[in-house]
């Protein structure tokens, strides 16, 4: 399932990324681009505005309200009133390109990366929009955290 995310919901469309999903955002967008963005790739209209669930739904278009302010809870909606949690692949597509990352030979990761990074790091990947390589070590430390926090909807702090 894929995703186009109101402008309202910056920080849930990063984490839905980060998370593994494709979810492309603007942040500012008509709502006619954000209905025909929907509509032409087929992707889920995620929005906490009421008169905008209205219009997707007279157009066909498939979307979700979200209810909370609060990005955690966001996400949390997503995964479970759409049946996500299953398909939740952490890490796996660049934030800033929306695209899967590619998984990347030691070989080919030595001409990319600091010695020292080649020597600690096991597994790498590369962004094949922007070439930036990721390595686990590239995650904040927090985030792994805040990851099985989501999937297990326990109570997050708000950062
Ligand atoms: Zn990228």
């Amino acid at each position: 399932m894929t995703f186009v995310v109101d402008c309202m919901l910056g920080k849930a469309a990063k984490w839905l990324k980060i998370l593994g999903f494709d979810a492309v955002f603007f942040s500012r967008a008509e709502d006619d681009r954000l209905l025909s963005i929907a509509r032409d790739e087929r992707r889920t209209l995620l929005t906490r505005d009421h008169a905008l669930v209205a219009r997707a739904k007279a157009r066909g278009v498939a979307c979700l309200l979200i209810e909370s302010e609060v990005w955690e809870e966001q996400v949390r909606q997503v995964l479970v009133d759409l049946d996500l949690l299953g398909e939740v692949r952490p890490f796996s597509r660049c934030v800033e390109c929306n695209v899967p990352l590619k998984p990347l030979s030691r070989e080919n990761a030595a001409n990319l990366v600091a010695p020292f990074v080649l020597e600690h790091e096991k597994e790498f990947s590369l962004c094949p929009a922007c070439g930036r390589v990721f390595w686990p070590g590239t995650h904040h430390e927090d985030m792994e955290a805040k990851i099985v926090a989501l999937l297990k909807g326990d109570t997050i702090p708000i950062s």
